[in-house]
């Protein structure tokens, strides 16, 4: 456990933790270890399965599953937030005497962090820059912890007994809509367009959650920015740490992150590493041994010399156009599930340009028939798997057919994973139809 934990204890405070998921769970066991009473709210009732509800009420955690109330809140020090939990929604049921620190679990966790912090946040290709800057460090002989909004919570690592030289973190605007005091020693802000407009009050918002990553570093820490935002960035925002720009190059050859995005995301993958003594030759030799990441942009099989690119992930209109940009034979797009907003008209010179066929399935049937009915033949299926096997049987060697939704899966399926290996199942069955035929 970390030196701090012992020095700083939170003995005789009341926190109530709000979220019941694996952020929720880590931030009970962190103030826990740190001595404090804890309370543990979800407005789901069925949120907890038996052995953590059991190991929390062994541990004597208040457990209060269902709609909040202001008995929840009272006496409360602390209120720690799992990501997608608004602070504002909970300000009804405080005290207005004493209101209680409310902060994020990423928060909490970054006081105790014992190695430099890179923290990466951005619109789209996150997750594929923190494991790339994991990969690069881990490669170069470093210990390394990855984790935040993807994979394991700040706060797990904290009560592990495995110290990282580097932490390397994902962390959303939902999370860092709740920080004031996280310091990362780099940080990088990858883009940023539209997106969970139906969570964030407005853009500005947004935008402003986005920018809390830089507010608490100093001279000596490094923001690593789009060279897009540039002009914003330089004339409107105030930064105290050092400040590089990056865009696509062709610095590195990857041949499994296709597309000028991912060039973009090599770049400030690389710059953050370069800034802990990695060289150029060190990050090549790594990419030419890295597998890609499943569901985004992935070749996932043949059929008939047709293509398939499984881009499940693809969960705004900007990551659609990063994978229509990076497919250069003619596509059939299959697109469908819960649209999140995004100005889908904007891309129509693109679409004209790459699209032979779109599949519909799926909601969002409305927003996205008026747009591409108008460029190119667009059918719709209820299923994927229905969408799948029209386009394949419009496609003709040589075609790519390219799964890159462009929306949110919750109408069909539980996460975009889901979506991604229903594809693949679909792609086999097509193989294995065509081997038998
Ligand atoms: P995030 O963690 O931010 O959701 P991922 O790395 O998981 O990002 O990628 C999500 C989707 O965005 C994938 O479809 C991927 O191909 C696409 N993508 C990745 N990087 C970028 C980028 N720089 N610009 C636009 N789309 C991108």
């Amino acid at each position: 456990m970390r030196e701090l934990l012992h020095t700083m204890q939170l003995t005789g405070h009341k926190a109530v933790v709000v979220g019941a998921g694996r952020s929720g769970l880590a931030a009970v066991r962190l103030l826990l270890a740190l001595g404090a009473t804890v309370r543990l709210l979800d407005k789901r009732t069925d949120a907890l399965d038996d052995t953590d509800r059991i190991e929390l009420e062994e541990r004597h955690v208040v457990i209060r599953l269902g709609e909040h109330a202001s008995e929840d809140f009272a006496g409360a020090d602390m209120v720690v937030l799992s990501p997608g939990v608004r602070s504002a929604s909970l300000m009804p049921f405080f005290d207005p005497a004493r209101p209680p620190q409310v902060l994020a679990e990423l928060e909490l966790a970054s006081w105790f962090a014992d190695a430099p912090i890179i923290a990466i946040t951005g619109t789209n290709g996150k997750t594929t820059v923190t494991t790339l800057v994991g990969e690069f460090l881990r490669d170069a002989g470093k210990s390394v912890f990855v984790g935040g909004n993807i994979g394991t919570p700040l706060s797990d690592y904290i009560l592990s007994d495995q110290p990282a030289d580097v932490i390397v973190l994902e962390v959303s605007s939902f999370q860092l809509q709740n920080v004031s005091s996280f310091h990362p020693k780099v940080s990088i802000l990858l883009n940023f367009t539209p997106d969970h407009l139906d969570w964030h009050e407005d853009i500005a918002e947004y935008f402003a959650a986005k920018l809390n990553i830089f507010s608490r570093m100093d001279k000596t820490d490094l923001a690593i920015l789009p060279f897009d935002l540039k002009e914003i960035l330089e004339n409107k925002i105030e930064l105290a740490c050092k400040r590089v720009y990056f865009t696509a190059t062709n610095r590195f050859q990857a041949p499994t992150l296709p597309g000028r995005h991912n060039q973009a995301n090599l770049e400030a993958a690389w710059l953050a590493v370069k800034a802990f003594g990695l060289s150029q030759e060190q990050v090549q030799s790594t990419l030419n041994a890295f597998p890609g990441l499943p569901h985004r942009i992935e070749h996932v099989g043949m059929v008939n010399n047709v293509t398939f690119i499984n881009d499940s992930k693809s969960t705004t209109i900007d990551s659609m156009r990063a994978a229509l940009e990076s497919v250069d034979t003619p596509t059939l797009l299959l697109a469908g599930g819960v649209f999140k907003g995004g100005d889908l008209d904007s891309l129509t010179p693109l679409f004209k340009e790459r699209l032979k066929a779109v599949g519909l399935f799926g909601d969002s049937r409305n927003d996205f028939e008026p747009t591409f009915s108008s460029i190119c033949p667009t059918s719709y299926d209820p299923t994927l798997g229905e969408a799948t096997r029209r386009l394949f049987a419009l496609a003709e060697p040589g075609d790519t057919i390219v799964l890159s939704p462009g929306t949110a899966s919750f109408d069909q399926y539980s996460g975009y994973a889901e979506r991604g290996k229903d594809f693949v199942r679909v792609v086999q069955e097509l193989q294995a139809e065509q081997e038998n035929s």
